[in-house]
């Protein structure tokens, strides 16, 4: 029955797009839980990096209450909280998302989920689920700014060489999934609202609203906060282990590529970059 689907919303997108500074914004709402990309469930709660690996809360999973909790459901209602988020099997897909996403709204007495997982398959998957309602929000950032975003990355972790880092692989691999998204976006049932992050940093009010009433809720004042963040989410940006944040928008990419690098950017990441309507000449401060 539609009614009893469980309703979450979805982040589409590629790399670098802004999905984990969205997920925070959503997460301040009374009524939601972010817990970031749930796809890596299986690598960061159950394998071991679950030991290792921290949290959103700044805990190792294995001594976050939140998650632990959950396990801790799981396993009592399931007899194992190792459940497969990725199964390949459609029907064990659906009950594990399914129960996990459950035992999430239990523990956390909220009422929506945001995952921001940002695969096309995950969310195609989700949306076939029939006890899952996904109200899709696809964010899109300009390629350069994704571009610039590998090589500025690249070069902190200390690979500046490695291939996912390099300008024009990024921004090759941007195209290639704003291809899969919109094809994807054009056969599905599921509701969807494409947004631009730049917009999104713009008038945070304006967009989170649009997406909140998607879901039955409103626009909370406090969700713009951003100075006691509280949050369990898995993966995602290193942003996520801030505390504090202040939404500003990253313009770097304009003053600091070459004029070949934009040039470059702006030929691979056409027709798309037309379409979400950026500029394809650059406007330096
Ligand atoms: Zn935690």
């Amino acid at each position: 029955m539609a009614e009893d689907r469980l309703p979450l919303i979805y982040i589409v997108g590629g790399w670098h797009s802004g999905s984990t500074i969205l997920s925070i914004l959503l997460g301040t709402h009374s009524n939601i839980e972010s817990i970031g990309e749930l796809n890596a469930y299986e690598r960061r709660l159950w394998t071991a990096k679950a030991d290792s690996s921290k949290c959103a809360c700044g805990e190792v999973f294995t001594d976050c209450n939140f998650w632990s909790g959950i396990r801790s459901d799981l396993g009592q209602r399931l007899g194992n909280p190792d459940i497969v988020i990725n199964s390949s099997d459609q029907e064990a897909f659906c009950n594990n998302n399914t129960e996990l996403f459950r035992q999430v709204l239990a523990r956390s007495g909220k009422q929506v989920i945001c995952d921001s997982s940002k695969a096309w398959l995950r969310l195609k998957r989700i949306a076939e689920c029939d006890r899952l309602k996904p109200f899709i929000v696809y964010l899109v950032r300009d390629a350069r700014a994704v571009g610039f975003s590998a090589l500025r990355k690249g070069r902190r972790v200390g690979k500046p060489h490695a291939n996912k880092y390099q300008y024009e692989n990024a921004i090759k691999h941007w195209s290639y999934v704003q291809g899969i998204v919109s094809r994807g976006l054009a056969n599905i049932s599921a509701s969807w609202l494409l947004i631009r992050y730049e917009d999104l940093l713009e008038d945070p009010k304006h967009w989170l609203s649009l997406i909140l009433s998607s879901v039955g809720l409103e626009f909370e004042s406090g969700q713009l906060d951003l100075t006691d963040i509280q949050s369990h989410q898995i993966e995602g940006n290193r942003l996520r282990h801030n505390r504090q944040m202040k939404l500003q928008i990253d313009n770097e990419y304009m003053a600091e590529l070459s004029d070949e690098q934009w040039h470059i950017g702006t030929q691979l990441a056409q027709p798309f970059l037309s379409g979400f309507g950026y500029e394809l000449g650059r406007e330096r401060a």
